[in-house]
């Protein structure tokens, strides 16, 4: 924390006194800010915080610097916690474009088609899938569904990604979902970037556009990413990915070098969450912020869940 400026050390430092208080533990997403990186429990990609959340037991209550999505997948796999979102406002907007009647009704129409979901996605839609994925394991679970045609909801970069590396069908739904930052990357900017460091990889998350990657060198989730630098040769890297792991990458790997692919690559949901929300929510433990998911869809989630995690070791 000693790069920081005063403020945000008194304000990190309040927040890990208060978090001891009232027994919270911090899960943060690769994309939040450093600030809340550094203080968290465990910072990474979603598989990974719902694997840590599911056998989180040294605190009663968990804080999710995150997404609302990511704090629902916590609170169903721990029930015994109290399960809060850092900010009640932080929602992904690609989940919102696969609502539950929407899933519904593929389902009814092509009941033998299997519905794969993405885990961006609410709970209530994600209990009509058939399995659930994240971006670290969608492979692997395509692969094990082993059909030639599967439904895919909602990001249609990441169903061309599993169509491109497995050679089946992967029907996207609905037809033009997708990640509002991360379709912003572009082939053309990037290969500018490499022209300016030509020994540069290129690492590119799954939500990223087919042009984008194509012209990678690795394609994982930000903690694969994050992964795959901390143990490349390479020294070079351009990430077409959220900021906050181009941060981390930066803080954590001081002999790499680290290129952005995009001018602005920022998710600002993810961002709604700060020292000051988490301080709030943290001290007061507002109703609004307390994550709760209704039995019937709990269970199919932890179910779909479990089996996700399990197929992923
Ligand atoms: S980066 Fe994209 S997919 Fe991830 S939370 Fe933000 S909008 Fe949603």
């Amino acid at each position: 924390m000693s790069n920081f400026p005063e403020k945000i050390k008194n304000l990190q430092n309040e927040i890990l006194k208060l978090k001891e208080k009232h027994d919270f533990l911090i899960l943060a997403h690769n994309y939040q800010v450093p600030e809340i990186q550094v203080i968290a429990d465990f910072c990474a990609d979603s598989l990974k915080l719902a694997e840590f959340a599911k056998k989180a037991d040294s605190a009663n209550n968990m804080i999710f610097a995150a997404v609302w999505f990511m704090a629902e997948s916590g609170a169903i796999l721990n029930p015994t916690k109290k399960v809060y979102i850092g900010n009640y406002e932080a929602f992904c907007p690609m989940a919102r474009g696969a609502p539950e009647k929407l899933m519904k009704k593929i389902k009814t129409i092509n009941p033998e088609i299997p519905l794969m979901m993405y885990i961006n996605t609410t709970a209530a839609a994600r209990a009509q899938a058939d399995y659930i994925c994240t971006s670290a394991n969608a492979l692997k679970i395509a692969k094990l569904i082993n059909k030639p045609l599967i439904n895919f909801a909602p990001d249609k970069n990441m169903a061309y990604y599993i169509q491109s590396k497995l050679n089946i069908t992967v029907n996207p739904i609905p037809l033009k979902g997708c990640c509002i930052v991360h379709e912003k990357f572009d082939a053309k900017y990037i290969k500018n970037v490499k022209k300016d460091h030509p020994k540069a990889l290129i690492l590119a998350h799954p939500e990223c556009r087919p042009e984008v990657q194509e012209i990678t060198d690795f394609i994982g989730s930000t903690s694969q990413m994050f992964k795959f630098v901390v143990d490349s040769e390479f020294d070079e890297f351009i990430i077409a990915t959220e900021i906050g792991l181009l941060q981390k990458l930066e803080r954590e790997t001081k002999n790499k070098k680290i290129y952005k692919a995009h001018d602005k690559p920022i998710c600002y949901n993810m961002k709604k969450n700060t020292l000051e929300s988490i301080k709030y929510v943290i001290e007061k433990q507002p109703e609004e912020y307390l994550v709760t998911v209704p039995e019937e869809i709990a269970e199919k989630n932890k179910v779909l869940l479990n089996e996700m995690i399990k197929n992923s070791q």
